[in-house]
């Protein structure tokens, strides 16, 4: 991505830095150094550099102009080239530096890059730069001294904050955590710019420039050992990444319990241990796997139409859910009900979505405000007329939505795309009832639609170039991640997790209990297992469906015959009050009884092999999917999990677990499920087979 310019800091760029520096200390005209980036970026640390100037001030001035094109994956840590120094030793040289280091911070400044500047002896921002520490979302800490230095700057609690969670920070908000000295228009504004003179002046007044040396900010946690551990409690559980979380709040605590020279050395051990570690590969595989679905085979985003006002079919909760998400990207929607009640509720829990929004702070009342004002109820078709895309999200009955459609094509333009939520039926049949199937596809929302990142874009046999394009730009506008799949029944990610809930039935049956499974699946990182979540969503529908199409699931057909629906009836496969639940004896008293009835002899099943039944098969059915080109990419599939399933990132998605364990393994176990079960089905498919 040469096009990029993000200035990470590769070797040339390293090198062409030191060197500058060198310079600017021998020269005696050099009162003292501006540090500055692209307009768009300071330093990303992390990624391809173009150009960067380390430019002196002064009545002569040293500039040194860099091209780099090294993917620097941690933005720090490679060992020192006789070439250049590594990013630690250029961290050092600066803070070091015997005359002032001002960064002047244009755009982003992240990872190796913000570590950069704060070993600057003042930094000066922009008003639009964001600065950060993203490092944990790659399963990595920072490497070159971000542990130690942010918490001298900001104190220890602003600074877990951002390293554990990896979000960057405004301008405003690193002038008020102490990040930054000043914010400035324009930071490099040649000459001495007043922010510029102003912050020579106050480094020059310094006793102590160096931030190393800082310590006021952090005095108190120094004074009593394990306020660190304490200050990171919540921010340590919540943490994407576990292992990379406790690593960081490691090297914290030691560079401010200890010193800042063993901060570093432990940091320094941590961020080699994480940069080797398989939690760290899963979650750079996961980054790489991103960016490969953004450009599936076929798409042409030049076909894209614009969307200016769209549609939603259903004020349901998917409805309601894709119509704010729509919104808030600033798309005017007009949503259309069959009914006025399920209308006015709709709209109701719109509001209320966004006041709970409001009060929590993650919303201003103006932006929920601008929000809502774009989003129209209605209960007649006609008001579609002048939408350039409809997503109906209307009750998932084949029946219905074909009359939906029909509906639709009569109605809307004839360059308006379609597209439903569905999340098993097919899109080709679906959009048979129409005059242009051609601009039919599926956009599948995940709940609730307004948070959730995952869009499965499905490509119907007859879906355009437009309709694909159209609906994979829309989906990035809003802010989610599109993944293109083709059409099966319930897609890539609902087709697996049948899979996986037949599976988690199935050892119910044979002797688990839905404590032991959930614990075991939440134990890998997900946070709730099968049972937690059918409690959640309602055990009705499913039995409903069952019923009608005549298939069984004993257990859970016997807690819905005893009137437990979940979450919602006060009892499921757990008992409730509010919404947390406990383990009944009441549950086990039935699912013994349901295994006897089925002439199972239960036995005691190991946390491993509930494990393994519950993601080979699952896995299996992605090697299936992947051979019908139902997704392109393995890569696909695991995207599709982590953002849609919450698959834990640090384990890389279902497909990249496959190969972290060993496709032999997996292949020889599933050889081996299929023969204890008698379940054919199981046996390894599509490149499984061969392993
Ligand atoms: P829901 O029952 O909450 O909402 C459906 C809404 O559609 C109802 O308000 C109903 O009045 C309205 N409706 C029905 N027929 C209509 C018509 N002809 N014209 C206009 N409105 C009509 O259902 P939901 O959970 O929002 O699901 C909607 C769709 O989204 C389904 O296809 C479902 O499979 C899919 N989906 C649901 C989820 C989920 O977790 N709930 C997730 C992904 C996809």
């Amino acid at each position: 991505m040469r096009s990029g310019s993000v200035n990470a800091l590769g070797r040339d760029l390293r090198r062409a830095l030191a060197a500058a520096l060198d310079r600017a200390a021998a020269d005696p005209d050099v009162t003292a150094v501006l540090l500055l980036g692209q307009p768009r970026a300071f330093s990303a640390g992390a990624d391809i550099t173009e150009f960067n100037r380390a430019e002196s001030l002064g009545a002569k001035s040293h500039r040194a102009e860099s091209h780099g094109a090294d993917v620097d994956s941690a933005g720090a840590g490679q060992p020192g080239h006789a070439d250049g120094p590594d990013l630690r030793a250029l961290v050092a040289q600066v803070e070091d530096f015997p005359k002032p280091v001002i960064a002047g911070i244009t755009g982003v400044a992240l990872g190796g890059g913000l570590e950069l500047a704060m070993a600057a002896h003042a930094r000066i921002a922009a008003p639009g730069a964001r600065l950060g520490l993203p490092e944990i979302t790659l399963g990595l800490i920072p490497g070159a001294g971000g542990t130690v230095r942010l918490p001298r700057l900001v104190g220890p609690g602003r600074a877990l904050a951002m390293i554990l969670t990896g979000k960057d920070v405004t301008a405003a908000e690193a002038l008020r955590d102490g990040l930054i000295d000043a914010v400035a228009e324009d930071p490099g504004a040649s000459g001495a710019s007043g922010a510029v003179t102003e912050a020579i002046a106050r480094v020059n007044a310094l006793p102590a420039r160096r931030t190393r040396d800082r310590g006021d900010r952090i005095a108190e946690a120094a004074a009593a050992p394990g306020t660190v551990e304490r200050i990171a409690g919540a921010g340590l559980s919540k943490a994407k990444d576990p292992f990379a979380a406790r690593a960081a709040v490691d090297a914290v605590a030691a560079g401010i319990e200890h010193s800042f020279d063993h901060g570093l050395a432990v940091e320094r051990e941590k961020f080699q241990e994480r940069l080797a570690s398989a939690e760290s590969a899963a979650q750079r595989h996961l980054f790489a796997a991103e960016r490969a679905a953004r450009r599936p085979a076929g798409l042409d985003p030049e076909a894209s139409r614009p969307v200016r006002r769209a549609g939603v079919v259903g004020a349901g909760t998917m409805g309601g859910g894709i119509a704010m998400a729509l919104a808030s990207a600033g798309i005017p929607v007009t949503v259309v009900e069959a009914e006025r009640l399920a209308l006015d509720r709709g709209l109701a829990q719109v509001d209320k979505n966004l006041a709970v929004s409001v009060s929590r702070g993650s919303r201003s009342e103006e932006d929920a405000a601008a929000l809502r004002s774009l989003i129209t109820g209605s209960l007649d078709y006609a008001d579609f007329a002048d939408a350039d895309l409809v997503i109906e999200a209307a009750y998932e009955d084949l029946g219905v939505k074909q009359g939906i459609f029909a509906t639709l094509d009569a109605v809307v333009r004839p360059e308006c795309i379609l597209a439903s939520n569905t999340s098993y039926l097919s899109i080709d049949v679906i959009a048979e009832g129409t005059r242009l199937p051609s601009r039919v596809l599926g956009l599948h929302f995940f709940s609730p639609a307004n948070v959730m990142p995952l869009v499965e874009v499905v490509r119907g046999a007859a879906t355009d170039a437009a309709a694909l394009a159209t609906g994979v730009a829309t989906a990035r506008r809003i802010g989610k991640t599109p993944v293109v799949v083709g059409v099966c029944h319930g897609f890539v990610g609902n087709r697996m997790l049948e899979v996986r809930s037949a599976q988690a039935e199935q050892l119910l049956l044979e002797g688990a209990l839905p404590g032991q499974v959930d614990r075991v699946l939440k134990d890998f990182g997900f946070r709730m297992g099968p049972f937690e979540m059918g409690d959640m969503a309602g055990l009705d529908i499913g039995w409903r469906n069952r019923k009608a199409e005549g298939t069984t699931a004993p257990v859970s057909d016997a807690l819905c015959e005893a009137g437990r629906f979940g979450q919602k009836t006060g009892a499921g496969y757990y008992a409730y009050d509010g919404r947390e639940g406990r383990e009944d004896p009441e549950v086990e008293r039935l699912i013994v009884e349901v295994s006897h009835t089925q002439g199972v002899t239960r036995r005691d099943l190991s946390d491993a092999e509930i494990l393994e039944r519950l993601l080979f098969p699952m896995i299996n059915e992605g090697a299936r999917i992947l051979a019908e080109g139902i997704a392109e990419r393995a890569g696909d599939i695991d995207v599709i999990w982590v953002k849609g399933y919450n698959w834990p990132a640090y384990r890389g998605g279902p497909l990249w677990y496959a190969g972290h364990v060993g496709h032999g393994y997996v292949a020889e176990r599933l050889r081996n499920y299929a023969e204890q079960t008698g379940d054919a089905t199981l046996l390894p498919a599509g490149f499984l087979a061969g392993a």
